[in-house]
């Protein structure tokens, strides 16, 4: 269609030339949240300071060009540029709407969201800003004409061209290095504020990763785990394991909360932890390392994700390992053999679930459902939709919109904060209904089992203070609204009665500092598995079982 333009109107320029505009154009546009980090505090009637923002903008600018501009070639740099820009506006929404930070464990999570996550993200307005930012420079990209060049003169202007932007990048930032490096220093998470770099850094760093850890043989951890021989009589152990999703203490009225959060869970005689730390502020971080021994202490993603898990140590002691997933998957941490896992089918149950989810009663359906059938020692993992935002509306029917008015989209920018913490309430108040109703389930059946549930929160939320919203910041700077988690247990009577598991000790552990690093050891504990990867200073309950405390502490130390 605009060959019909006339070719006045379409400048022929070269290949660079086309990359270097649309270049700067990113750099300048998409931007925001960078050039208001880097120049927050200057005093701008000073020359000095606009000079740095110039040379800042030459050094990225001329940087970005040189990355580009050797990967372009005649045939492919439209489309190649065309989407830079779209995925560079997307990215500046994103940052200018949440205040995220596209770090490549941010991008890993953009990466493995399922669809529905997704959905919840794609709206009208992130439409209309991508249209809107991207229009002119996509109009120049394909109304322009390229200066066709024969193939070897075009190499050596290209080749010609990388070294020379190189060397002039590097010399536009000698003048302000040092003040741009002690800027770095205080602030090391802002260069992932620079589009679009930080979203190429971060796909071909997950990339990168994704194909390095995709075959390789996972590393054993607790191969010698074995049942004490104390807790093979008796009735079946069953634990309950739920993961929470995006629900942070705060917010529940269980730990402080001035609202009525968890009517149900106060009735419902569980311990709730009081201080405990996420291992990170995102499903992909904290999931799987709450599942392995390393923990945050020894916090290795890379050692995690090729290890293997909590589960695995289970299904050796003699475990059967069902994880019923109500959300995006168990990240890897359900691999291994024996362990089954079930996605909840949003089909199975018109009146919980429509338009592809279900909320999370299901999941207490589906335990109902299995436990008549468990005849021995059973780990049920229930992982939940939560609080997942920032559609929080639509993680609870209407029976529990207590607090309103809840903001009903998942533009939150539509929103009052109050109506956004209303809707994020309303979620929290359904989880309690939710984890209450697994206890009473597991209540009518305790005196057949030996059974116990225990509740942590993936990570937490930021509603609003300091300007943040969702989660996902670096952990280093991470507000405590993101890593404070509501942690929460529930032991049945059987299993107190019995002296296997002392409810007054646990009770007095309340208010102990734990942290996701605990589970591995004191789900062991608890389902009584002796290992050498087991470490007592790290479970929970040691010191609050009967019998088997001693042999289990015993194991876990040779
Ligand atoms: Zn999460």
């Amino acid at each position: 269609m605009f060959a019909r333009i006339s070719a006045r109107l379409r400048p022929m320029i070269r290949v660079e030339t086309l990359v270097l505009v649309v270049v700067a154009w990113m750099l300048a546009v998409f931007n925001g949240g960078w050039w208001s980090a880097v120049g927050a505090g200057r005093d701008w009637s000073s020359p000095q300071n606009w000079l740095f923002l110039l040379a800042c903008f030459a050094a990225l600018t001329l940087l970005h060009f040189a990355v580009i501009v050797a990967v372009s070639n005649r045939w492919i740099v439209r489309p190649l540029l065309t989407l830079l820009v779209v995925l560079a506006a997307a990215t500046a929404y994103f940052v200018h709407t949440f205040n995220v930070i596209l770090d490549p464990t941010m991008m890993e999570n953009v990466l493995r969201t399922d669809k529905n996550e997704v959905a919840d993200l794609l709206n009208f307005e992130l439409f209309a800003w991508i249209i809107g930012w991207s229009a002119l420079p996509v109009a120049f990209i394909w109304l322009v004409r390229l200066q066709p060049v024969p193939l070897l003169r075009a190499f050596f202007i290209r080749l010609g061209t990388v070294i020379a932007a190189l060397v002039l990048g590097v010399l536009a930032i000698v003048p302000i290095s040092r003040d741009i490096s002690s800027f770095m220093r205080n602030q090391r998470e802002a260069r992932y504020l620079i589009t679009p770099a930080n979203y190429l850094w971060g796909l071909a760093l997950n990339t990168f990763h994704n194909s390095r850890d995709a075959d390789a043989p996972r590393e054993p951890v607790g191969r010698d785990a074995r049942l004490l021989p104390a807790a093979g009589t008796g009735p079946p152990h069953v634990l309950v394991l739920v993961i929470g999703e995006t629900a942070r203490a705060e917010n529940f009225s269980l730990l402080g909360y001035s609202r009525e959060t968890n009517p149900e869970l106060a009735q419902a005689g569980v311990t709730v932890f009081s201080a405990v730390k996420s291992c990170g502020t995102s499903t992909e971080v904290s999931v799987p390392c709450m599942f392995s021994p390393y923990g945050r202490a020894n916090y290795d993603e890379h050692r995690i994700r090729r290890s293997e898990t909590l589960l695995d140590v289970l299904v050796r002691a003699g475990y059967r390992v069902h994880w019923i997933d109500n959300q995006s998957g168990c990240k890897g941490v359900c691999k291994g053999p024996g362990v089954e896992f079930e996605k909840i089918d949003p089909r199975s149950d018109a009146g919980l679930c429509s338009d592809g989810e279900c909320f999370d009663e299901i999941m207490a359906r589906r335990l109902q459902a299995e436990l008549p059938d468990v005849h021995g020692n059973t780990v049920f993992v229930l992982h939940m939709m939560g609080n997942h935002g920032p559609a929080y509306f639509r993680r609870y029917p209407p029976a529990y919109r207590k607090f309103t008015p809840d903001c009903a989209t998942a533009e939150l920018r539509d929103c009052s904060r109050e109506e956004v913490v209303n809707a994020y309430d309303n979620a929290i108040l359904y989880t309690d209904h939710v984890l209450a109703s697994l206890v009473k389930i597991l209540g009518e059946q305790s005196t057949r089992l030996d059974s116990a549930m225990l509740y942590v929160s993936d990570h937490g939320e930021s509603l609003g203070e300091k300007g943040l919203y969702l989660h996902g910041i670096p952990y280093a700077i991470a507000p405590e609204q993101q890593t404070h988690v509501p942690m929460i247990v529930w032991l049945s009577k059987t299993l107190t009665d019995s002296g296997d598991v002392n409810a007054q000790c646990v009770n007095a552990k309340a208010n102990e500092p734990l942290s996701h690093d605990n589970l591995f050891h004191s789900v062991l504990g608890l389902m009584d598995v002796s290992t050498s990867a087991y470490r007592a200073d790290r479970d929970l309950f040691a010191g609050c079982r009967g019998p088997t405390d001693r042999s289990l502490v015993q194991s876990g130390n040779h």
